[in-house]
């Protein structure tokens, strides 16, 4: 049994009175949860997040990490700040890094080896254009950047890999059940061939993009699908709670 994880991206949102909805969160989920909840905050706000989060049993992680553990990188953060921080998770790879900050596969690759080295569990992102989807090579895309971004040495507590089809991040279109199948089997097969049977299908899978509470269900139906990283629907805890019902109740 693999575990359920339900992992939220606040992105570039939330002051400080964003954390009063870790506390709201708490009070909708049941005591009895039947899966992980992981929020990741703005970096300004990890300290502060992990104090709040604690008493609820919420992980706190962060959005990006530099794959060099200090230096001069203004403006950065290194894995071993964020495991100081309290955090235990790091997004790596997102695809708004990836375009944003021209992150390559090797990039992203570092990064997560640099937070599996400081103690953190990696959610690395992976996830193909429009462009590639509708030229029929989103499984060359996805094979491509596994190869390219995974560590040789993961383990099922180290790391959990997100498939998010970039079309279908922030834009409310999300991937049918057929099409997240179809790529959440694939990944699996990679992982099993590449790190044997017993680690490959123990690495947790989540599916990313316009995750709500009306469509999370039917994503959770999927065998491969382990969970979700969310964005837009994980800033109020009345649209992530539902979604994390889902997951649960799976
Ligand atoms: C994301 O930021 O990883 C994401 C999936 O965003 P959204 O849920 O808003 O599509």
């Amino acid at each position: 049994m693999r575990r359920k994880i339900a992992a939220g991206n606040w992105k570039m949102n939330g002051s400080s009175a964003a954390l009063s909805e870790l506390d709201a969160l708490a009070r909708l989920l049941p005591t009895e949860r039947h899966a992980d909840v992981v929020i990741c905050p703005p970096a300004q706000l990890l300290s502060q997040a992990v104090s709040t989060a604690k008493p609820h049993s919420i992980h706190i992680g962060a959005q990006d990490c530099h794959m060099q553990t200090a230096g001069a990188f203004t403006g950065d953060i290194s894995a071993p700040m964020i495991a100081d921080t309290g955090a235990t998770y790091v997004i790596t790879g997102h695809s708004e890094r990836r375009a944003a900050h021209h992150e390559a596969d090797a990039d992203v690759r570092a990064k997560t080896q640099s937070a599996q080295a400081a103690g953190l569990t990696a959610i690395l992102c992976i996830g193909e254009t429009l462009a590639h989807r509708q030229a029929n090579r989103t499984l060359e895309i996805i094979a491509d950047q596994l190869a390219g971004s995974l560590p040789d040495d993961v383990t099922a507590d180290s790391l959990i890999i997100a498939y998010e089809p970039i079309w279908a991040i922030g834009t409310g279109e999300v991937a049918t059940l057929p099409q997240i199948t179809e790529v959440h089997d694939f990944i699996r097969g990679q992982l099993t061939t590449r790190f044997g049977e017993a680690t490959g299908n123990s690495i947790p899978l989540l599916y990313g993009g316009s995750v709500k509470p009306d469509n999370a269900a039917t994503i959770f139906e999927a065998e491969n699908v382990d969970g979700a990283l969310v964005g837009g629907a994980s800033l109020k805890a009345s649209d992530f709670a539902p979604i994390i019902a889902a997951l649960a109740a799976s």
